[in-house]
């Protein structure tokens, strides 16, 4: 632990009483506050880790009488010290919008099962929002054996300020190793402020998570712009954090005979002091016309190749024929073709359909992180050499100009067969 590196004071006249922020930060409930709502410190419970110091507004706090105190805003103190083992349990922060989860948590129940079981852990599923407790069976269905569950008024919308000090507040009760969430508009946000208020590490955006026998989570990411895949580690910090974008993790199979402990926590944020306040919910209007190329089942792709904006038309009559939906590298995208909600790719989605036809695509690994995983891969490229086709289960070699109209055509003919038939 940290041991005696000094304890935390309050310097007289400095606190502005923001709202029990100093402790919210205390990981040792070293902190209560009193009628005026400034901090008590209990010097006997405090152990110097300094989070209080950083988290007031006001610098309203020092570290006193330790060999080392500690300094607003020093990034090299981990917190728990070097000694980790306090720290156990593999959790995925589930998304939930309305009572609805979304998948990615689920999928990072599937790969969370995975780090759990080689570190001989429990898989928890932390659950925050309101009226959201039938989400607790469904995390159990997904392998959580431990689903903590913060279900309050509060939590009915997701505001940064609230859902953070909530996972905090449970981090920092129950010490989990790990701590996962999916790389989405919300998951980004809040896995960021999460990280930051904790002062622990955080990889976004990892293709690969495995862990190695000292305990080190392998985060494995594109970097340097997708040239190189680095593998980074978080030694000094805890807990572990990472997020991962929907369909990079494949969908477990539900449990027949699912079991969860569920540990109700009665933490709630004082409203008054949340700034944030949600007055209606809109949902975006865009190119996507509703279309969610993340959940396709298939998906016709063009790029540079397709040549014009025009030409994507083949591309429509072939995925309508199939039943599927059309996507596009960004080169294709940057030239105005197509929508960027349709990209595929590092900087785009990431997709997992039973069924990708690539079209005029090259294939660079900015792409290729991006569908690599699909069930079934077809590329047309006139090109042999395309880097598609070392990743492609069926290659043509061709003009897309005129493969992809006979395809569309001949597809619609055995359709046309086995509906007359
Ligand atoms: C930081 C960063 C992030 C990026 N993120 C993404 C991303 O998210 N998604 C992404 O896609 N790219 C991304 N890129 C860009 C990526 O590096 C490539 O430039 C891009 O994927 C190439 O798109 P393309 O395959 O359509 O075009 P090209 O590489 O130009 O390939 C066109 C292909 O079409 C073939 N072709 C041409 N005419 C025909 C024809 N008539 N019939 C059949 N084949 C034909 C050619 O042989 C060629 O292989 C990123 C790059 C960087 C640096």
């Amino acid at each position: 632990m940290t041991g005696n590196r000094g304890v935390a004071r309050l310097l007289p006249g400095k606190c502005i009483g923001c709202g029990e922020r100093c402790l919210q930060s205390c990981p040792k409930d070293a902190i209560a506050m009193d009628a005026a709502g400034a901090p008590v410190i209990a010097p006997e419970r405090c152990v110097g880790c300094g989070l209080c110091v950083r988290a007031c507004p006001a610098q309203a706090l020092e570290m006193t009488g330790g060999a080392g105190a500690v300094q607003v805003e020093t990034a090299a103190d981990p917190v728990g010290g070097d000694d980790f083992s306090a720290w156990r349990g593999v959790w995925v922060v589930v998304e939930q919008f309305a009572g609805v989860a979304a998948r990615v948590s689920w999928e990072l129940l599937g790969v969370g099962r995975e780090l759990a079981n080689k570190r001989h852990t429990d898989l928890g599923a932390v659950i925050i929002g309101h009226r959201v407790e039938p989400l607790a069976a469904e995390a159990a269905r997904y392998g959580a054996q431990v689903v903590y569950l913060l279900d309050a008024p509060v939590y009915a919308s997701y505001r940064t300020a609230s859902y953070c000090a909530a996972v905090c507040h449970l981090v920092r009760k129950h010490q989990p190793e790990i701590v996962l969430l999916g790389a989405t508009g919300q998951g980004r946000d809040l896995a960021g402020a999460v990280a930051t208020r904790l002062a622990t590490g955080l990889t976004a955006d990892c293709t690969g998570l495995d862990i190695d026998e000292r305990g080190f989570l392998l985060q494995t990411r594109p970097a340097f712009g997708g040239n190189i895949m680095a593998t980074i580690l978080c030694e000094r910090f805890r807990p572990q954090m990472a997020t991962v974008r929907p369909k990079v993790m494949p969908l477990p199979e539900p449990l027949e005979r699912p079991s969860a402990t569920v540990v109700r926590d009665a933490f709630a944020p004082d409203e008054a002091l949340i700034a944030v306040k949600v007055l209606e919910v809109l949902r975006a209007q865009g190119e996507s016309e509703g279309v969610d190329i993340a959940a396709a089942d298939i998906i016709v792709a063009g790029g540079r190749g397709l040549r014009s904006r025009e030409n994507f038309a083949l591309l429509r009559e072939l995925a309508d024929v199939l039943g599927g939906v059309v996507a596009a590298s960004r080169c294709a995208v940057d030239a105005g073709w197509i929508g960027h909600d349709r990209q595929v790719g590092q900087t785009g989605k990431t997709v997992r359909p039973k069924l990708y036809i690539a079209c005029g695509i090259s294939g660079a690994i900015q792409h290729k992180v991006g569908m690599a995983s699909s069930e079934v891969i077809v590329a047309i490229n006139s090109d042999p050499d395309a880097p598609i086709f070392q990743i492609a289960t069926y290659g043509i070699v061709g003009d897309l100009f005129r493969i992809v109209p006979l395809l569309t055509q001949h597809i619609r003919a055995l359709r046309g067969e086995a509906i007359s038939a």
